[in-house]
Order: structure tokens, then sequence, then C-alpha cells
């Protein structure tokens, strides 16, 4: 787990208009804090900054107080969720879920999958104790267990229901021990009831796993459930950051 802290964050793309102007906000270690606002507010452009695939114009991003706006994304050790799963159609769901541990390991030789990443050491990588530790088959059967996906490990990706692929990316996410989760709006393609039933697994799994998270969605029942905070984003701007009581209850 790591805590998240970003100063003055901008991006401005080629047009020079900035997509995300000067957002400061200290995200605690295991805190769970949804970002909201409308479509074109910057939340995906704040989310890919985080996570290192958008260079960050100004500001500075923390993750455990080391800076790492210069960090590859590698080097992060943030896992993103993504709404369209981005699983690889011609795997297995186990060869999907083992795939990162398997790239960190061929690219370190580390036995334990290497999925520490980090060229700062330190706190980086710890275990969060969910689906930590062990051999990269203990890992991701040890996943497949948390997220019921046992009796499909040997199915492919087109074979499951939407709910199953969203939890197979999910499964991904949480062998490579990241630091924290980014959720990119992960449960809009699903219907209600899949949708509900995925958002009662999150919120089991953020208390099992108590991992840090920055989670975007328009679903309103979504922010008053999973999170902590609730970040407003209006036009690139932070507009408010509070409780979901105080937000949605508000008069
Ligand atoms: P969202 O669901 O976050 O609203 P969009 O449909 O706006 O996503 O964007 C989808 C993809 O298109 C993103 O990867 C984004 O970077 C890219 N994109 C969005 N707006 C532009 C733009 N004006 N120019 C180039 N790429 C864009
Ligand atoms: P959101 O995720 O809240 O829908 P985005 O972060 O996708 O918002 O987009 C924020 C703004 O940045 C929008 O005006 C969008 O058109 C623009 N934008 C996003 N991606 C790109 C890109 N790759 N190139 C240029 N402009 C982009």
């Amino acid at each position: 787990m790591a805590s998240i802290t970003l100063n003055n964050i901008v991006k401005k793309y080629d047009d020079g208009f900035p997509a995300v102007n000067n957002v400061s906000l200290d995200i605690a270690d295991g805190e769970f804090v949804i970002l909201v606002g409308p479509s074109g507010c910057g939340k995906s452009t704040l989310l890919r900054m985080i996570v290192g695939l958008e260079d960050i114009t100004s500001g500075e991003l923390q993750i455990d107080g080391t800076r790492m706006n210069e960090a590859a994304p590698k080097d992060r050790n943030l896992a993103m969720v993504f709404q369209n799963y981005a699983l690889y159609p011609h795997l297995t769901v186990y060869e999907n879920i083992a795939f990162p541990l398997r790239l960190a390991k061929s690219k370190s030789g580390d036995s334990t999958g290497g999925a520490n990443g980090g060229s700062n050491g330190g706190s980086r990588g710890r275990s969060l104790g969910g689906a930590g530790g062990g051999s990269v088959d203990d890992r991701v059967r040890k996943a497949a267990e948390m997220l019921e996906l046992t009796e499909h490990l040997e199915r492919k990706p087109a074979n499951l229901s939407g709910g199953q692929r969203q939890r197979v990316a999910m499964g991904r996410a949480i062998v490579r021990q990241a630091d924290a989760f980014l959720f990119d709006e992960p449960l809009s393609n699903l219907d209600a009831k899949l949708r509900g039933q995925m958002r009662s697994e999150i919120a089991q799994l953020q208390r099992r796993l108590g991992v840090t998270s920055v989670y975007v969605t328009h679903d309103q029942t979504e922010a008053m459930t999973l999170g902590d905070r609730v970040a407003v984003l209006k036009k690139g701007e932070l507009q408010q950051v509070a409780s979901p009581r105080e937000l949605y209850e508000q008069p």
C-alpha cells in the first residue's frame, strides 16, 4: 500500500488548454477515493498521469513521499483496472491473471514474480496479505479463489460473462501486489444486477486488502458505498473533496 500525493498537477495537451489544472490531493495509505465529474473534465487524464501513461506538464506526483513524475509505469507499481477489461483473448483466465507476474519474472528473473518493481526500494511492494507471497501459481489460485474464478481458470475470456471478465481484470491487479489500484469506470459496461454484485465484491476486497484506490465513476451508489472521500472534478479543476455523506446528503 502507498499514499499518493498530487501537488498542483497540471496537464496540457498539444492544444495548450489545461485538461487538468492545478489539482492537489493527498490520498492516504489505504484510502478509497472516488473521482467524479462530467465527461471531459479530466478524470482519465488524471488517472493516466498517476499510473504513468501520460506525462505530467507541471506539478508533482509523490508515491509514499517520493517524487514519481519521471518514473516508468512499471516502477510505480500501481494497477489500473479499465472498463473494457483489456484481457488477452487467446489466453485462459489463469494465464491472464498470471500474465503480469510472468512478465515481471521474465524481465527480472525474480522467482517470487518480481512484481514489486520499484527502483526506489523502501516500502514499495509490500505484501497486501491478500494474494501476497508464494509462487506465481499460489498467488494466481489465491486471487482466483477470492474472486470466485477457480472453476473458470481454464476458460478463455470469450466464454465468460461480463462480470467474470471484470473479475479476471481485478485478479490481475491483485496478484501484482500493487501499491494502489486505479479504476477507470470499471463497472460501467455491466448490467445493473452485475454491477451491484461487483460493487459488493469490490467493497469486500477493499475491506480485506485495504489497498489505496482511486476510482472513477458516474454512479452515485458506487461513490456512496465504496468511497472514503469523493473528489469532484470540473473543467480540470478540483471543485470539492468531501465524504460521500457530506456530498450527497447536502440540501
Ligand atoms: P472517457 O470515457 O474518459 O470520457 P473519452 O471517450 O473521452 O473517454 O476518450 C477515450 C480516449 O480518447 C482516451 O484515451 C483519450 O485520451 C482520447 N481522447 C479524448 N479526447 C481526445 C482528444 N481531444 N484528442 C485526442 N485524444 C482524445
Ligand atoms: P474524462 O475522463 O473526465 O472524460 P479526459 O481526461 O478524457 O476526461 O479529457 C479531459 C480533456 O482533455 C478533454 O477536453 C479531452 O478532450 C482532452 N483530452 C483527453 N485526452 C487527450 C489527448 N490524448 N489529446 C488531446 N486532448 C485530450
